[in-house]
């Protein structure tokens, strides 16, 4: 007879261990199955973690979680050949309790978190590989596993499997994604010392600070780069829509290369030793791309539901906020003796209701928007570039006249024309 568990999680990321760890908390009999040989070890993230979502779920955990540093600036670099304009925001309201969000390494914190999950009473399966769900009468009703008694039942199943669940796929809930729908990013950890990495930043002690990279970081195709602080290490990475990289025929550790040894970066990196070297899928199609999320027997969170918000970097927060109300429905239809499509709806209200779904819903065409209008990326940044140059060189020519020339460089009326238009359909799709 099979083992059975009122929930089986598959997948230990940032969703799956959240709703472990509530569904544990409420006494449920949880198995946590996950693929690598320990909770992280398969994870990949740039490294910002969102506070607020974080406590909700493990209140103080700053003060034991493995976090690298509290950011206390975040920076946008609009990068052209050999130029930026920069802009950036620093607050020290973010540099102590409650903090806004810290840098994290994926393999020590994922590790951590379900530790917490486990004490809560979670049971958790390393090196297991989820193979498919059972289905009997239209529910399902457990998992095959590459165990040898691979077979494991349970009231329902909680699809945290990541970007491309085959799980999700097999059962019909969305098709093979298309490329302009992800994302794929590589990200170097590099090593320097802890003293360099303050002074080089402008940051006190213990502070971090990110860099987000637009622009030619991407070679102008659509995406972005990003240079994170560690304690003593460095995050540095660029991922576009494989559609991108597809049509520009680059490959993405040319890409990351590139941003290397731009001279933008090259000085934040100089001597730094690489450590690790990682790639990744992103779930970029938004709200469009969702899947079902719920079935009789059955939810998907995380990024497997592609909740993720390219254009504030947000995905482990979306995670775990997913994670925890799909485990608050779970408990509700425990109380019922409900596990049918209909009582496990209530995740999908909650989602939809909550910050993912409103900030999902926000951005729904912005991801397709600049995919099919390139010249944000391609024109406009060296635009602004150029003219931040032009306006900001001494050289006798009055500023009058200057303003006259970038106006003038910006091209017929035809041209400005396009522009503003350009400006209006952006400002639509982010408003
Ligand atoms: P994952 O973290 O992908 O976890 C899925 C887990 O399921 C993995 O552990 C995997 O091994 C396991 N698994 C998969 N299939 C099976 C199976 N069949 N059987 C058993 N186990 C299985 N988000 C942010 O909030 N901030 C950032 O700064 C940020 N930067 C990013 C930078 C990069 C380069 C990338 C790639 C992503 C970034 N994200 C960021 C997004 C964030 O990493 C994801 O949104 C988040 O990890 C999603 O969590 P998840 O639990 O849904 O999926």
């Amino acid at each position: 007879m099979p083992e059975k568990f009122d929930v089986i999680v598959v997948g230990a990321g940032p969703a799956g261990i959240a709703c472990a760890y509530e569904l544990a908390k409420a006494g449920v009999n949880v198995l946590l199955i996950e693929r690598g040989e320990y909770p992280g070890s398969k994870n990949v993230m740039g490294g910002v973690l969102y506070r607020k979502m974080m406590e909700e779920i493990v209140p103080d955990f700053h003060k034991e979680a493995p976090l690298e540093r509290p950011i206390v600036e975040q920076r946008f670099m609009m990068m052209d050949k050999s130029s930026a304009v920069t802009f950036s925001y620093k607050g020290m309201e973010w540099a102590s309790e409650p903090f806004n969000n810290f840098t994290v390494l994926r393999a020590k914190f994922d590790q951590w978190f379900a530790s917490k999950a486990v004490e809560k009473g979670a049971l958790l399966l390393n090196e297991t590989v989820v193979l498919e769900c059972i289905v009997e009468d239209g529910k399902i009703v457990g998992v095959r596993t590459d165990r040898p008694d691979g077979e494991l039942r349970a009231d329902v199943v909680v699809l945290a499997d990541g970007v491309n669940s085959l799980l999700a796929k097999s059962l019909g809930f969305h098709k093979e994604f298309r490329p302009d729908e992800v994302a794929l990013a590589t990200m170097e950890v590099l090593k320097l010392d802890k003293k360099i990495i303050e002074d080089r930043f402008n940051l006190e002690e213990g502070q971090g600070c990110t860099i987000e990279l637009f622009g030619d970081a991407t070679k102008g195709i659509l995406g972005t780069g990003f240079l994170y602080t560690n304690k003593d290490t460095l995050s540095i990475g660029v991922g576009t829509l494989l559609s991108g990289l597809i049509k520009h025929k680059i490959k993405p550790y040319e890409l990351m290369e590139y941003v290397k040894t731009h001279p933008m970066i090259r000085p934040y990196i100089h001597s730094a030793e690489p450590q690790e070297y990682l790639a990744h899928l992103i779930p970029e199609g938004g709200y469009h791309s969702m899947p079902k999320v719920v079935a009789a027997g059955v939810l998907v969170v995380g990024d497997a539901a592609q909740l993720v918000n390219a254009i504030h970097r947000e995905g482990s927060n979306m995670a775990m906020t997913s994670g925890r109300l799909a485990a608050e429905t779970i408990i509700a239809a425990m109380s019922r003796g409900d596990f049918s499509e209909p009582s496990l709806d209530e995740y999908r209200k909650k989602l939809m209701g909550s910050f993912v779904g409103q900030d999902l819903k926000k951005y729904k065409d912005a991801t397709h928007h600049f995919d099919k209008f390139p010249q944000y990326f391609e024109q406009y940044i060296p635009m602004v570039n150029r003219a931040a140059s032009q306006m900001l060189t001494v050289d006798g020519a009055s500023k009058r006249e200057k303003q006259k020339k970038i106006w003038r460089d910006i091209g017929p009326a035809k041209e400005k024309f396009k522009i503003a238009r350009d400006l209006f359909r952006a400002w639509k799709v982010m408003k």
